[in-house]
């Protein structure tokens, strides 16, 4: 079984390894094989330079993903077949022995090197490829400054519920899951509760939306539609980026509306209220509560799956781990599943991408019905020129991964729905 286990991994891993760059290759090829020629559909409104730029800006992110899967899987193997992990957990049950503490220790280690490994990525993200095209508005202090926020702010939410998971694995019998699952629940409901006015704060100012006219536009848009929420709100978003955004927080009457002020400087209040009408379609059809459903779904399945597996020897040992015969092994095996289910998982990507797309596809529908279809076609031709996406991606790495439909087909239904 252990065997089994341990080549089965191996498979999937390379299946996925494979699968990411055969998807990168191809989009790299297609994107630079149409990066001379804007496409017809938008050769009115995006200029040759724009769409040269989105081209080279697409290669640059996809090449860098490339180097970011052969370490991340290299890191994987070391990990576990390689024997990382048994030795992380010898490093440090050497000190302070097979308890509690050990267990949380073990997990943090390992989240704590994921981090670091990722560190450089994230670097050259910001201050190369973003840089490089003029996106980045980040100094290096406030890079540092967000790092060390997010670290304590990781710290102070995720070890209490590691601490309350690991206790549950220890003391809660056979059902201990059952029971890590409705923690899991409340603890993603308290941080959605919480999200906009505790934690976004840290990162970002809000302001109340000033411009009266598009207030007063908004209003009769959120009466339209038979919408209630907690305020407009415009974020420093041009502290961090140049690209402009739109999004929804918070939950029930908590609900908050929020720009970004790269948004609101960008586009003509018409605009913003389609882009707007569109975020609201994704609340009035419930794509929202479905989504957040169906990740409720899956954790439940996934935490019933570690349920008995935590209990299987073969999952420790096929995975390069001897497990503790005193049976405190509930760090590692918190570990191991984290590191090894997104392997299994990957290729459910297309599913989950199909979902999102007809989500977004019916959203602009709304929006359509709701606003303008037509000044909902100007927002998005802006964005995606701003944002430098490509317009011409390759479809089956768009089908794969994109959660948002290419532009073409968006702007085409768009324009279709118009009446003429
Ligand atoms: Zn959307």
């Amino acid at each position: 079984m252990s065997q089994t286990l341990s080549l089965l991994f191996v498979c999937f891993l390379l299946l996925m390894v494979g699968l990411k760059y055969w998807l990168s290759w191809r989009h790299v090829r297609h994107v630079s094989r149409h990066a001379d020629t804007v496409p017809q559909q938008f050769a009115d409104r995006v200029s040759l330079e724009a769409h040269r730029k989105a081209a080279a800006y697409t290669i640059a992110k996809t090449r860098l993903g490339l180097v970011e899967t052969a370490v991340g899987a290299a890191l994987l193997i070391g990990l576990t077949l390689l024997g990382g992990l048994q030795w992380i957990a010898d490093a440090i049950g050497g000190s302070i022995g097979h308890d509690f503490t050990f267990q949380l220790a073990v997990v943090a280690a390992v989240v704590l090197l994921l981090a670091l490994v990722d560190l450089p990525f994230s670097w050259f993200r910001q201050f190369r490829i973003e840089q490089r095209y003029g996106f980045n508005r980040m100094t290096v202090k406030l890079w540092i400054t967000d790092l060390a926020k997010s670290l304590a702010l990781a710290a102070v939410l995720g070890l209490p519920l590691l601490a309350a998971v690991v206790g549950l694995m220890r003391e809660a019998g056979a059902y201990w899951w059952l029971y890590a699952w409705l923690l899991w629940v409340g603890f993603n409901a308290l941080v959605l509760l919480i999200y906009p006015t505790v934690i976004a704060p840290i990162f970002n100012k809000f302001e109340p939306l000033k411009d009266s006219s598009l207030v007063q536009r908004i209003t009769e848009l959120l009466a339209r539609t038979g919408f209630s929420s907690k305020g407009v709100f415009v974020m420093d978003g041009s502290r961090r980026s140049a690209h402009g955004n739109a999004y929804f927080t918070g939950l029930g009457r908590a609900k908050r509306i929020v720009f970004f002020d790269t948004l609101v400087e960008r586009l003509q209040p018409a605009e913003i209220e389609a882009v707007l009408a569109h975020e609201l379609g994704h609340f009035k059809l419930k794509h929202i509560a479905k989504r957040l459903a169906l990740s409720f779904i899956a954790s439940l399945v996934f935490l019933a799956l570690l349920g008995w597996l935590a209990g299987q020897p073969w999952f420790y040992s096929g995975l390069g781990v001897t497990p503790a015969l005193d049976g405190g092994n509930q760090g590692v095996a918190l570990v191991l599943f984290m590191l090894v289910l997104p392997v299994f998982t990957f290729s459910f990507a297309p599913l989950t991408s199909y979902l999102s797309r007809r989500h977004e596809f019916e959203a602009d529908a709304f929006a359509a019905r709701h606003a303008s279809g037509q000044d909902l076609v100007n927002a998005l031709v802006k964005l995606y020129e701003d944002n430098a996406s490509t317009l011409t991606p390759d479809p089956l790495h768009s089908a794969f991964y994109d959660s948002h439909p290419p532009a073409s087909l968006r702007v085409a239904r768009l324009v279709a729905g118009l009446p003429a």
